[in-house]
């Protein structure tokens, strides 16, 4: 059937009807007084969302446009930076720092696993001379699935004097991230992921101490040039020409997450990735991330069971119920299927995924009880409505 498609990859994620209309108007005029006053909104709405006071910057680019519009404007050559690495996004980090000519230390763990506060906290020890300048992270890392404790490693990185640098593409609009509260240093977002827009654009905030390590970079970027986005924004404008549907859409996107309000999308995001992970259980198989409290909420990572191959799953679930769930990714090709629950995703949509999970078991000659996972499920939905 046509026009069913469900993507349950980590983005892009599912557009609300609405949102697409808002896009397919006659682009504006990127200098009008009309298209101002949408920026304006958009602008305010956008700290709202990152729990911030710092300006959000809109870059036209994904996510990783955003993540080198951080590295960019903060590293000169030979500066240090520490990549805590728990997963491809983690490792991205480190590359963009080493293109800039940054000294890149790495704290690393096993695929599945989140950053420990204390081997963040003995590593920064080591740095008695205080040359880490900066230490990135990944909140949620899409690659595995696992959710690193943002909150406490920032703490630490604060302590030390160095400035966090954080990935929250598949995190900001999905699970609770406080960029002020939590010490934040800067934040990065992408509009493919919990946003409900289609790809395009990606988004940066700085904090205060961010903006004195970027006053001290010889060669900032020119296109994501925090300066030259500042003045923009204290104007009501882009300094470039900026994909102006995206932004009238993400108008609309942002309108709708206002009337569905912060605590209440990060419950839904909750509810849903534990309602996966519950049903995923019932059934018998094993989470690649296995605790909960590790777990992001906007993807959850599935080993297959013994004897039935990824490839198989996926492909199963595409042609018969039209549903896109995402592999591994590199060393994890083939190993872990991942399912998202991220963004415009309803009650509906976990049961429906659930039941076609199950169902795509069953046809690959898995043996289980029948509806286990849509009890587990269900259940769950109903305990937490
Ligand atoms: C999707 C994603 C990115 C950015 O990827 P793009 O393809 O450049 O949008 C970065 N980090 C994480 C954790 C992601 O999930």
């Amino acid at each position: 059937m046509q026009d069913k498609t469900f993507l349950m990859i980590p983005g892009p994620t599912p557009v609300p009807e609405s949102v697409l209309l808002a896009m397919a108007k006659h682009p504006i005029g990127h200098r009008s007084t009309e298209f101002s006053a949408i920026l304006k909104e958009v602008y305010a709405d956008l700290k709202w969302l990152f729990q911030t006071k710092n300006h959000v910057f809109i870059y036209a680019a994904s996510g990783t446009g955003a993540m080198e519009g951080a590295l960019s404007n903060l590293v000169n050559a030979g500066d240090k930076v520490l990549s805590c690495i728990i997963g491809n996004f983690g490792a991205r980090w480190a590359n963009i720092a080493q293109s800039r000519g940054a000294i890149v230390e790495k704290l690393e763990v096993e695929l599945g696993q989140v950053i420990n506060p204390e081997d963040l906290k003995a590593k920064l020890a080591q740095d008695t001379n205080h040359e880490i300048k900066i230490v990135t992270l990944t909140h949620s890392e899409t690659s595995t699935g696992a959710k690193n404790d943002v909150k406490t490693l920032c703490q630490i990185i604060k302590e030390h004097g160095a400035i966090s640098v954080v990935d929250g593409v598949t995190s900001v609009a999905a699970m609770d991230v406080k960029m002020d509260e939590w010490g934040i240093d800067v934040l990065v977002s992408g509009s493919q992921k919990g946003f409900m827009l289609p790809p395009g654009l990606s988004f940066l905030a700085a904090s205060e101490r961010a903006w004195k390590v970027f006053e001290q970079c010889k060669y900032p970027s020119f296109y994501f040039d925090w300066a030259a986005h500042k003045k923009a924004v204290e104007g009501d404008t882009t300094p470039w020409t900026p994909p102006v549907n995206l932004i009238v859409a993400l108008q609309t996107a942002l309108n709708i997450m206002k009337k569905e309000g912060l605590e209440n999308i990060y419950a839904r995001h909750e509810r849903l990735a534990i309602g996966l992970r519950k049903a995923v259980r019932a059934l018998g198989l094993k989470l690649f991330v296995e605790k909960d409290e590790n777990a992001s909420f906007s993807i959850t990572s599935i080993l297959p069971p013994e004897g039935i191959s990824v490839p198989d799953i996926r492909s199963t679930f595409k042609k018969d119920f039209d549903i896109v769930v995402a592999n591994g990714q590199k060393s994890l090709k083939d190993k872990i299927f991942r399912m998202g629950t991220l963004g415009y995703v309803s009650d509906r949509d976990l049961l429906t995924a659930v039941s076609s999970l199950e169902a795509v078991l069953k046809k690959l000659n898995y043996k289980f009880e029948t509806g286990a996972g849509v009890k587990a499920a269900m259940e769950h939905l109903f305990a937490t409505k």
